[in-house]
Parts: C-alpha cells; structure tokens; sequence
C-alpha cells in the first residue's frame, strides 16, 4: 500500500521507506516498536522539513501523523529497530552503549535524493538501555529541536528536527518533568562507536559491511580509490575538520563529544547539554558533568582528532594485512586533521573580519582580536556583527567598543585591521554584507533558550518557543523588532549549566 507521496491510506500511513540499514545482519541492531505513550499532542512540525522528506504535512499533523510522531503507530514501511554501538565516554571505553531510548523508523530519501534517517528519540526502552526509562524530558527534546535547527540555517552540518511531540506522561529526573519525543532526522546515525561495537568484539566481517555501508551511503568517491577504506577514513577525517572550525567559528559547544556522539557523516548529533557562548572565553564549559572541562570550547579541536584516532584503530584490519604497515597508513591519515582544521578556521576568520584574499599576517591579526575580547569580556557573537558596520563606516566603531571592558585595545587593534582592509579593492558598503551574511545577529542564546523551556515546561505556553524559531529562523538579517533577541543577557549568566537531560 506504500507510494510515493506518503498519503493517508486506509490500512494507514505510509512513508517510501527504504531502510538499508535494516539489510545489514541481525547483530547491528535490535527490533523493536517504540512504547506507545499515554496522550500525543504535536506540540512542533517543521513544515520545510516533512516537504524536503516528499512527506505531506497535513497528514503529519492528522492524529494518524500524530500517532506516529509520538510511537503510538508504526508507519506502513517502516522497520523500527534500536542500533547498536559502543562508545568512549569521558575516554572511558563502554563495550556496550546502543540506542537506549531512540527508535530507527527507517530511511527516507528525499527530494535531493539523500538518504535519510528517520528516528524518534524518546520513545521508550530498549535492549540497549542499561539504566534509564528510554524517555526524554519535554525541556531537552525542544533544546535539540532549536539548537539543531538553529545550526542548519548557519550552515553547520546537523541532525535536523522533524516534529515534538509531549506525551502526557511525566519523566522522573530530580524531579518530575513532562515527557516528550523528538523526531531526529540524520543524513545516517552511523557513529564511531559503531565501529568501535564490532572492533571491540573482534568482528571484522561486520567491520567491513559497516564500512561498505558507510562509503556507499556517505562517501561513494572513496570506492573509485586506490584504497577505498584509507579514502574513507581520509575523507571522514575531513569532513570532522570541516565540522569543528564551523563550531569553533560560531562558538558553539557540543558538551559531550564522546565517540558514540561523532557521526561519520560529519554532521552535529546527540544534542544534549549544548550551548553557545555568550562573552568569548575559549575555556568554557557549561556541561554539569564535564567537571574537568575535557569538552570545553578550545578544546574541541584537539577532542575530534582523538575520537578519529579511535575510529583509525577501528579500521587498521581494514587498511592492510600488516598490522605495522596498516598503523602508518592511519598515522598518515590522522595527520592530515591539522591542516585541514587550521585551513577552514582561517578562512572562516577571514570570511569573520571581511577580508577577501590572504595575507601571511591574517591568522595573527585574528588571533589578537580574539586575545583582547577574552581579556575584555567582548560577546563572541555581537562583537563580529557589530564589526561588519564598524567596516562600512568608523562611525560605527563605538558599537565594537561597547563590548570591551578598555575600549582602547579595540582601537589599538582596528588601526591594523583597517591597514590590512586598505589594501583590498572592496567599499565598505560590500565588506558590510559580506559579514553580515557571515557573522550571525541571532543566535540561540542561552538565557533565550531557558526562558522558552520555561515558558513551555512552567505553563504550557509556546508562544515564546515559536517566537525564536522565528527569529532564529533568519540569523543573518537585523530585524529591528526583534532587537532584544541579538542582545546578551542582561542578568549574570557565569555560573549557567547545562544538562544531559538523561
Ligand atoms: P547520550 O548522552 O544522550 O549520547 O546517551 C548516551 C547513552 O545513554 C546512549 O546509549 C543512550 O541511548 C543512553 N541513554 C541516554 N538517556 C537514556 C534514557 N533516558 N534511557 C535509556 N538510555 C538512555
Ligand atoms: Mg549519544
């Protein structure tokens, strides 16, 4: 009874599934149906999305859409299943972690023609859950669901948020919190630790279809190489060097990037107690059980590489039949992180100080910008956008100023920012919008987040939440009545934690 439009059927509703995961062997997952809940309400579609997906929103939002958001009903096609995967936690290694409260539904692809993962998380326990319900808290299923959409229209690659749904049962954290479930939709929910589940048990023909999997879906150039798997973990290496300067660009923090939380696809997953920095210092950690700052902002750089040095040594029997030769062939690939991370930051801060060629002084003039607004207390965000007016016009200079305890070291320092600007052809007004279309002015900032959370979670109001979807929805375009949302927080935030909300 599937088509191709996801219509409303009678036996159903039925999304175009075509689940290649579920045709690797029995051992990379578990099936299962999700744990129906006791009262769905849609409480978010994102509507761009479920048409990206050839899904009908309508039928979405019908209470047969609803049935499924929320794991009350199987969709026609689907072929739910938990996947399993271990994972470096802390760098402590678990054997075995796995989904513990998430439900693969299947694989769609969409109108571009990539494939795509369609999970709910929430949905209830599973073999792979060792403590936990299976549930989430209302308040984390909306942080991820505007935390990733926020980092989709930045242009940072992401799991992306198809629908929230409550459902009328209370979770038990500290205290009792309404529940929810989140649809998650992942280019695959391939991770490291996937690698690390087989590598672990010592099952190298699990290894290599995993491995094939992965190239075909993600990676298909790698098959055409000389090496394909050496491509692949190149390849991989990459897109995660890519992956960090767009976080570290926007500042951005992950907060628990262990190895069951890096995809292979190079895309941002398992958003939990996430966040962006408000005043730019690399040392912060909001994370509640990051203790010893292991995740901090500046540090994230130097964690990639090492979760990517584990998923090498996942990959070694792969590489060559000798094992020496095969540890220098990954060696050799993990090297080329370095390079590739440094080339995509710096061109990211060129892009952040408008500058269009590339002069042998630009990493240190960025770096000493960054210096002083860590020393001056300068917001990450507004710091950069307010630069872009200051680049049209001098005028505007107080505007960067204000975000310097001694606006002077601002002065001293754009004296050689606009030396090295003077020997560009470009006016102001177009290093203005070249920013400007870099530098965001809406960010999802924490103190907007929390009073979202709650507004929803205290009263039931989601007014505010859709408020910021709003603003978040255009980062890069000032709208005068949404000025409050650019601005920092007005109130202290330097002792704001985030939580895993497991
Ligand atoms: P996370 O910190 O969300 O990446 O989760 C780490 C591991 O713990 C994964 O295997 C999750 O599936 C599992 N997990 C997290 N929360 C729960 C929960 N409430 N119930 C069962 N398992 C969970
Ligand atoms: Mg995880």
């Amino acid at each position: 009874m599937a088509n191709d439009l996801g219509l409303s059927l009678p036996d159903g509703v039925a999304f175009p599934f075509d689940n290649s995961y579920a045709r690797l062997p029995e051992r990379f997952y578990a099936r299962l149906a999700p744990t129906p809940v006791a009262v769905p309400r849609l409480l978010k579609l994102n509507l761009a999305l479920a048409r990206q997906l050839g899904l009908d929103p309508d039928v979405l939002a019908s209470p047969d859409g609803v049935a499924i958001l929320a794991g009350n009903r199987i969709p026609v096609g689907s072929d739910p299943m938990a996947l399993a995967y271990a994972g470096h936690q802390f760098g402590g290694f678990s054997p075995q972690l796995g989904d513990g409260r998430a439900i693969l539904l299947g694989e769609l692809v969409d109108r571009n023609g990539v494939r795509r993962d369609i999970q709910l998380k929430g949905s209830g326990p599973t073999p792979f859950s060792r403590r936990g319900d299976g549930r989430a808290a209302l308040g984390p299923v909306l942080r991820e669901y505007i935390v990733s959409e926020a980092m989709f229209v930045l242009g940072i690659p992401t799991t992306r948020s198809l629908a929230a749904v409550s459902t009328g049962e209370p979770v038990w954290r500290e205290t009792e919190l309404p529940g929810a479930v989140l649809t998650r939709v992942a280019s695959s929910h391939i991770r490291v630790g996937t690698f690390q589940f087989f590598a672990a048990r010592g099952d190298l023909e699990a290894l290599r279809l995993l491995a094939d999997h992965a190239i075909d879906r993600h990676y298909p150039d790698a098959r055409q190489a000389a090496q394909p798997y050496r491509a692949f973990y190149e390849q991989v290496i990459a897109r995660q060097a890519r992956l960090m300067a767009q976080w570290m660009l926007v500042g951005f923090i992950h907060g628990v990037m262990n190895t069951d939380n890096t995809s292979i696809a190079g895309e941002t997953i398992d958003y939990g107690p996430c966040a962006f920095m408000d005043a730019y210092d690399p040392a912060t950690v909001f994370s509640s059980i990051d203790t010893q700052g292991r995740y901090a902002y500046i540090n994230q750089p130097r964690i990639a590489p090492w979760n990517l040095a584990r998923f090498g040594e996942t990959l070694l029997p792969l590489l060559d039949d000798d094992s020496d030769a095969a540890l220098a062939q990954a060696n050799e690939a993990l090297a080329g992180f370095q390079p590739s991370y440094a080339a995509a930051l710096l061109a990211g801060l060129r892009r952040k100080l408008g500058l269009f060629t590339a002069e042998e002084g630009d990493a240190v003039l960025a770096e000493d910008l960054l210096k002083a607004m860590a020393a001056n207390q300068s917001d990450f965000t507004l710091t950069f956008r307010r630069l872009g007016d200051a680049a049209a016009d001098p005028l505007h200079d107080a505007g960067v100023r204000d975000q310097f305890l001694d606006p002077a070291v601002f002065d001293a320092w754009a004296v050689r920012w606009r030396e090295r600007l003077a020997r560009e052809p470009q006016d102001g007004a177009t290093r203005r919008a070249a920013m400007h279309a870099t530098n965001p002015v809406y960010i999802p900032r924490n103190h907007l987040v929390e009073a979202v959370l709650a507004a929803a979670i205290e009263r039931d109001d989601y007014g505010p939440f859709e408020e910021l979807m709003t603003v978040l929805a255009r980062p890069f375009e000032e709208r005068p009545e949404f000025a409050a949302h650019s601005e920092p927080p007005t109130h202290d935030m330097s002792g704001y934690k985030t939580f895993c909300g497991t």
